[in-house]
């Protein structure tokens, strides 16, 4: 019985990847430094799973900044903006296309399926002069070798590469990228050539595009490509990984249908119905590889469970042809709980991070062959009853509460028309009224003063002075820069899931519990183990505070539900909708004690409502659904005079405007710096709606200072479609990652631009 891993993190257990790069980045260390600490990664992780005693190790799955950018890379597929000459891919070359360089900008960049992994989206047209220029996977399969350890290299297969690509600048409607698969075919075969003459008797292609809503044209693509491929894979073994949800049934035949495959691998995890399509029929002499490791989460597995699956399995496909495996790739939850030190020794044995799934899968491919390891089998199961049975993880009364919420609505009694009317008698706005998303900048003092407050360096009193002293001076600048709505500026968050994680009971913080988001970029999401409640106010004394410091409505900042459970590692005892409703009553609750004490506006950001979504059409509206219930449960009590804003980062919105609307929001504002025009006509359609709309007026995320006459251009073109009394005018997200240098002119220009509009109107 053998034992499989899909892919494993890169930054190392102590982020030692991301120090690594950003030094060579900063000219602080030279190439062969970084690639020396890379090397040493490397060599760990494969020694880890050799010693763990897994089978199939792989090899590739190793980065300096992303997988997909390895594969342009591979073939070649430099966009000509970055002057590359041809031969093999440098440093050079590849971080210019992933970080852009002092002339040309970086590629884009998107999110990985529905991971908070973010990849480099290839450009394609057919001008793309494919060559084999990154010869990393064959270099790193030779090095794993030489280190004795025979692994699998890993490639992304052709078809979700072409299909995650993006037609290139010119040809964005009209370019059919599967058209390229003929192109780039001849150079995978060399790889493969390679990889056989360098002694590898595996490969894996990565190929998790097949769980999505293919249609037949893209599954003829498919099947096209791996018979193209199969005289050249032939005396290889061959695995085509699929994962984080089922393969859909034709999806499913064409896969297992393929004559030169001879492995498949499922998410057993998300995979629903994987398990029934396989006991539907596999392909007799081909392997299975189960993933019931769930590599998108820090649990630990509860064993006995998954080898009551793995036994029904085995009584398909065999016991020769199973092999125990991982969900996905493990770079989607944290390296090491080793490094957790100060996790309490009960909730630590309720979790796995990639080093312990390691061992986990192990362990059940040993079982699985007859050599259970019962002293690891017990401790497992006492772990998974300690956790079924804490009362930490309980509360009844959250419970109730929560359940007690389905079937109803939640719908605020007054339409949004008739509330604005209210509220503006209250709040006397200008037309345009200017506003900001939340943070401002946030400055090393400031991160001095809360770290010295969190390692009790600094008096409670001190803290309080100091943020306060922070709050007056965010406050006096936006007097001063003539801004209608203010913001308190969020000086004592570092984080806007962590700051209220770190209040709610539920939540554990781990030390070390890093992912990595992009290049070397990490999250660290907070753990949700338990009921979700607020033991006390989490933002009335700085928000009330605030507000005395000036005689303009002071915003109320809250993180909606959704984005907190979307932002953080979530249990899997119960659906993600009960913990997502849990949440939603904790900041109800937050909502009615700002009105209380004196709030009228009150921002909910859903920063990441729309990353939840799920990978398939057919499941969205249950989602959207209870993601947008949760957010209407947070504001329902509140009258009618109270204005609830709430903010979005993300401007594609196209498939879920009608959500948007549905979360009856008076003040929606959204991001908006990439695709005026498009979200624009989205929002036409929103209209009839009639809530206020603040799509940014400029790009936060760089430190370019916008002028008066670009803002006003741009809110000019908005006012082309949008009713004049309904936008609001604002930057397109928080000001934290920013300079008072930049911030300051780009507000006042703001403001100017709003000034100067509302004459003319
Ligand atoms: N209120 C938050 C801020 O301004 C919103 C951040 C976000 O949308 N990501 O920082
Ligand atoms: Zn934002």
């Amino acid at each position: 019985m053998a034992s499989h891993i899909v892919g494993y993190p890169r930054m190392g257990p102590k982020r030692e990847l991301k120090f690594a790069l950003e030094s060579f980045w900063d000219g602080k260390s030279s190439a062969e430094e970084l690639q020396k600490v890379a090397a040493d990664l490397r060599s760990s992780i494969w020694k880890q799973m050799a010693d763990a005693g897994i089978k199939y190790i792989p090899s590739n799955t190793f980065s300096y900044y992303d997988q997909v950018l390895d594969t342009t890379a591979m073939l070649g597929a430099v966009p000509t903006r970055y002057n590359w000459n041809g031969g093999e891919i440098g440093f050079n070359t590849y971080f210019s296309m992933a970080r852009g360089n002092a002339s040309v900008p970086a590629m884009e960049m998107t999110k990985w399926f529905d991971t908070n992994y973010h990849f480099i989206v290839p450009e394609l047209g057919p001008d793309v002069k494919f060559s084999y220029a990154s010869h990393k996977a064959v270099t790193e399969y030779k090095e794993a070798k030489s280190l004795g350890v025979d692994t699998v290299p890993v490639l992304i297969g052709p078809v979700t590469y072409l299909l995650l690509s993006k037609p290139a600048k010119g040809v964005e409607k009209t370019f059919p990228l599967l058209s390229l698969l003929d192109k780039i075919l001849p150079i995978y075969k060399e790889v493969i050539a390679e990889l056989k003459v360098a002694g590898a008797s595996w490969i894996q292609f990565d190929e998790p595009t097949l769980v999505m809503d293919l249609d037949s044209h893209q599954l003829k693509a498919f099947t096209k490509a791996y018979v193209e491929l199969e005289s050249s894979l032939s005396g290889l073994n061959v695995l085509v990984e699929t994962y984080f949800a089922d393969v859909p049934a034709d999806a499913f035949k064409t896969l297992t249908a393929l004559k030169g495959v001879t492995a498949f691998g499922f998410d057993l995890i998300r995979g629903t119905k994987t398990l029934d399509l396989i006991k539907g029929g596999l392909p007799s002499g081909k392997y299975l590889f189960a993933g019931v490791v769930d590599g998108r989460n820090i649990w630990a597995n509860d064993l006995d469970a998954s080898l009551i699956t793995l036994k029904s399995l085995e009584g398909i496909v065999g016991n020769e042809k199973l092999v125990v495996s991982t969900s996905c790739s493990l770079l989607h939850t944290a390296v090491d709980l080793v490094n957790e030190t100060k996790l309490d020794t009960e909730i630590k044995s309720w979790l796995a991070f990639a080093a312990q799934k390691v061992v986990e899968v192990n362990a059940l491919a040993k079982a699985l062959a007859g050599q259970k390891d019962e002293a690891f089998f017990s401790a497992n199961a006492a772990a998974q009853a300690s956790r079924k049975n804490s009362p930490r993880v309980t509360n009844e009364a959250v419970q109730k509460a929560a359940a007690a919420l389905r079937g109803s609505d939640h719908r605020r009694a007054t339409n949004v028309s008739a509330r604005l009317d209210a509220q503006q008698k209250k709040l006397n706005l200008p037309i345009l009224p200017t506003t900001t998303i939340g943070s401002f900048p946030q400055t090393i003092e400031l991160r001095r003063v809360r770290r010295e407050y969190k390692a009790k360096k600094i008096s409670e009193e001190e803290y309080v002075k100091a943020i306060k002293e922070e709050i007056s001076k965010v406050v006096k600048l936006q007097e001063e820069l003539d801004i209608d709505v203010l913001v308190h500026g969020e000086p004592e968050r570092n984080d806007m899931v962590e700051y209220f994680g770190e209040q709610l009971s539920g939540f554990a913080f781990t030390a070390n519990g890093w992912v990595q988001s992009y290049g070397s970029r990490c999250v660290k999401p907070p753990i949700i183990y338990g009921d979700v409640s607020r033991p006390n106010p989490m933002t009335i004394f700085w928000s009330t505070a605030a507000q005395t410091m000036t005689q303009r409505p002071m915003k109320g900042m809250l993180t909606g539900p959704v984005t907190i459970l979307n932002w953080s590692f979530v249990r899997n005892d119960q659906p993600r909708f009960e913990t997502c409703y849990q949440i939603a009553l904790a900041i109800k609750d937050e909502v009615e004690d700002l009105e209380k004490a004196g709030i009228t506006v009150i921002q909910i950001d859903e920063a990441a409502l729309r990353e939840g979504l799920p990978l398939r059409k057919a499941e969205h509206a249950f989602y959207l659904d209870w993601a947008v219930h949760s957010f209407r449960i947070t504001n329902v009590g509140v009258q009618d005079t109270t204005q609830i804003h709430t903010h979005m980062c993300y401007s594609n919105f196209n498939d879920i405007i009608h959500s948007i609307i549905d979360m009856d929001a008076d003040v929606i504002t959204i991001e908006n710096s990439r695709s005026d025009e498009k979200l624009l006509s989205v929002f036409r359609e929103g209209v009839k709606y009639g809530a206020g709309i603040g799509p940014g007026v400029y790009d936060i995320h760089s430190p370019r200072i916008p002028s008066t006459e670009e803002i006003a251009d741009r809110i000019n073109k908005m006012l082309a479609v949008l009713e004049t009394n309904i936008l609001w005018v604002n930057p397109d997200c928080g000001l934290k990652t920013r300079k008072y240098a930049e911030v300051k002119p780009a507000l006042q220009n703001m403001v100017a631009a709003a000034k100067l509009l509302r004459t003319e109107l």
